[in-house]
């Protein structure tokens, strides 16, 4: 049976966040694959600043490139609408009956995961691996994972010291004309230069 790793998001821009999350999830689950599916519309978040489909789709393609068993997905861009997660999942449980999947995200996701559209669905249909993005979130991280387990469903923490990053910080430094080096891959960093994207 193979594994496969799902890992949704906006990706607004990608950065070395997103990057930490699928190692320390590699490590933990030790998939066969691991799909990167940015979103059309996130149904969680509000950006005005949201770059097109295209854009968020190609930094996902150069910040993985080269990747051993990772791969990005258009699906949930070429469906359009609302990108709800449970219908992601229901696809790739579509197309491979057989494998076992896990869904992978950030503790604050996990933490608002009860709230999300259908989400006992999402669970029967994967395994939650939260990967912990702030010391702070570790009471409720434990409490979540209860929740979630006490309605019947299975997850996973990663072990590991949280990288503070996200795209709201370097959407922000952008505006500001400051460096974003560190923060993203190189050849997303390059892209955005090149594109001019995030410059007010
Ligand atoms: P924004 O700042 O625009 O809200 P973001 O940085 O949270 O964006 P998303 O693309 O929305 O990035 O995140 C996709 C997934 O990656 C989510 O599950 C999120 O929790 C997770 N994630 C993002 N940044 C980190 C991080 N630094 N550490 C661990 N997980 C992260």
């Amino acid at each position: 049976m193979n594994k496969t790793v799902i890992f949704g998001g906006t990706f607004n821009p990608f950065h070395l966040g997103h990057l930490k999350l699928m190692d320390e999830v590699i490590l933990t689950v030790s998939p066969d694959r691991l799909i990167v599916v940015p979103a059309h519309i996130p149904p969680h978040k509000q950006s005005e600043e949201l770059m097109s489909d295209s854009d968020r789709l190609e930094m996902c393609r150069l910040a993985v490139f080269g990747r051993p068993g990772v791969e990005v997905s258009d699906f949930e861009i070429l469906k359009g609408g609302k990108s709800y997660t449970v219908y992601t999942l229901e696809h790739f449980h579509k197309i491979n009956p057989e494998d076992e999947l896990y869904l992978a995200m950030g503790s604050d996701m996990f933490i608002s995961f009860h709230k999300w559209y259908c989400s006992e669905r999402i669970a029967e249909l994967a395994t939650i691996v939260c990967n912990c993005r702030d010391e702070a979130d570790r009471k409720r991280i434990s409490e979540a994972k209860s929740r979630i387990e006490n309605s019947g469903g299975r997850c996973l923490l990663t072990e590991c010291t949280p990288l503070v990053c996200s795209s709201t910080d370097i959407r922000r430094r952008l505006s500001e004309n400051k460096l974003i080096d560190s923060l993203v891959p190189a050849a997303v960093a390059e892209y955005i230069e090149r594109k001019g994207l995030y410059r007010d």
